[in-house]
């Protein structure tokens, strides 16, 4: 843990779960004991969120939606408006995602303008990198990671309310998860590139968290590297116990 502010864990829910099984999901984490020292948010789908908001009694739990629209609401259909995720009572939104990039098509221009408006109206946003096995493979982790830092990075005026989620791809639901070592490798090098590129303070204040395949029994390992600040979790934030579990692993 080097970013300053408390240890930062995100359970990303993604398009998963019906009233019901949500209704389970949050009755666990009302029953579990969380790290007092850690930033714990939940990212249920949008027509879950206030179900989570009203059932939700350990109010340590924040919320964050999955997406926002680039700017105000209005007629833009099908979209959530910065505003609206803000009304429901949701504090952040988790951008740049590796499924809306790859699979929705989003480009980094794109998002910086989401992060940029979200921002602005004072939501908290969960900017995500990372990269595709092949560019891994090519020896372009840091390049293509750079290269949506710097979208984030063009767009943005403030610093004060980014969590920085790396998520390399072929980790994402894969059960693959990144060595330690991959992990802090990457994180290091994004902090160096916040140090050179925006400024020290920024570099040392930014969380920079891990997702990829994080679960209950690898989750202690990663939190001791210097740099990971913390963790955005997929498919093990939709167990209770297990991300509790995930939560206290903070060295
Ligand atoms: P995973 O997903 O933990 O299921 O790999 C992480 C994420 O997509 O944020």
């Amino acid at each position: 843990m080097l970013g300053s502010g408390k240890f930062f864990v995100g359970g990303n829910w993604k398009c998963n779960g019906s009233k019901e099984s949500i209704g389970k999901l949050v009755s666990e984490l009302n029953n579990a004991t969380l790290e007092a020292d850690v930033d714990v948010v939940v990212a249920p789908p949008f027509v879950y969120i206030d179900q989570v908001k009203n059932s939700l009694v350990n109010s340590r739990i924040q919320i964050a939606a999955q997406n926002c629209w680039t700017g105000k609401g209005g007629a833009f259909t099908g979209e959530i408006s910065v505003e609206q995720i803000k009304d429901i009572g949701a504090g952040w939104v988790v951008l740049g995602h590796s499924e809306r990039r790859h699979i929705i098509g989003e480009d980094d221009q794109f998002i910086g303008k989401k992060a940029a408006y979200a921002l602005s109206q004072d939501l908290g946003v969960i900017a995500c990198i990372g990269e595709l096995l092949e560019e891994r493979e090519a020896g372009r982790t840091f390049e293509v990671c750079f290269q949506q830092l710097k979208a984030y990075a063009d767009a943005v005026s403030s610093w004060d309310k980014i969590v920085i989620a790396y998520e390399p791809v072929w980790a994402i639901g894969t059960g693959k998860v990144a060595t330690p070592e991959q992990a802090q490798e990457v994180h290091d090098a994004v902090r160096d590139w916040l140090r050179k590129n925006v400024s020290t303070e920024v570099a040392s204040k930014t969380r920079i968290i891990y997702g990829g395949s994080v679960n209950g029994g690898n989750s202690s390992e990663l939190a001791k590297q210097e740099d990971i600040d913390g963790f955005l979790v997929g498919g093990a934030s939709l167990k209770g116990v297990e991300f509790a579990a995930i939560v206290n692993s903070v060295t």
